[in-house]
């Protein structure tokens, strides 16, 4: 194939563009901001679930409270009416008396235990609601990070996306200077090697760097500038300039 020498080597500048264009979808894949995003929506999810599971385990503690002060009003209460009863003066046989002394006993001793009970009951939920605390401050820090990490994320595919439009632009527009068959030619080998055209520069190939040999050299001197010529070992269109040692 046959192709201006000026054509050839804007075939380098089209080969810097895709170069980064190359780059610029190999960075959008292995962005670390992405995983940054990640991690920071898992420690989302996981103090959320801790949050949740505190809130539940204060409630749970907040319902044995009430359920612990009624048993105690009722003890209590019981408790006076005996007491009432005893003080009235109203008993006088001495059997019920002493029956009802002995419930006023079990009825203070029943009552020292839900007293305690409570009292341990209302330590833990003390206790629970300290973890409910700083379960939400870890999550207010983590939602904090969270925003962060995507913004940050947001920013970068946003630059990626300027750099990919700007480089399609420069693309497109080298694509329109050039001839239609040198155009095809580089792209395909392009799509199976992921380079279309090199620098030859002292000899060597800017594509795979092999140094090319003298009968090589012998044969570039001899084509016509205008003779498009391969790397014998990477396929590449390698572009001849001053600095290719011919
Ligand atoms: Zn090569």
């Amino acid at each position: 194939m046959n192709a201006d020498p000026a054509a050839q080597h804007r075939l380098l500048d089209l080969a810097v563009v895709d170069a980064e264009l190359t780059r610029a979808a190999h960075r959008r894949r292995s962005l670390p901001e992405l995983a940054e995003v990640e991690l920071a929506e898992a420690d989302l999810l996981s103090a959320r679930d801790l949050l949740v599971a505190a809130q539940t385990a204060v409630s749970d503690l907040d319902r044995d409270i009430r359920k612990l002060e009624a048993e105690i009003d009722q003890v209590r209460a019981r408790e006076d009416r005996d007491r009432g009863l005893l003080d009235s003066g109203s008993i006088s046989s001495g059997k019920q008396l002493e029956d009802l002394q002995h419930e006023l006993a079990t009825l203070r001793r029943r009552q020292t235990v839900l007293e305690d009970d409570l009292l341990e009951v209302m330590e833990r939920r003390e206790a629970t609601a300290a973890d409910l605390e700083r379960g939400r401050a870890a999550l207010a820090g983590i939602e904090q990070r969270s925003l962060e990490a995507h913004r940050r994320r947001d920013e970068a595919l946003a630059e990626l996306r300027s750099t990919e439009e700007h480089g399609q632009q420069e693309r497109h527009a080298l694509i329109g200077e050039l001839p239609a068959d040198l155009v095809a030619l580089y792209e395909r080998i392009r799509a199976r090697n992921g380079t279309g055209a090199a620098l030859l520069r002292e000899h060597r190939c800017g594509a795979c760097r092999l140094e090319l040999d003298r009968t090589a050299i012998g044969h570039l001197r001899e084509a016509a500038p205008d003779e498009v010529v391969r790397c014998e070992e990477c396929g590449v269109v390698l572009v001849r300039t001053s600095e290719s040692g011919l």
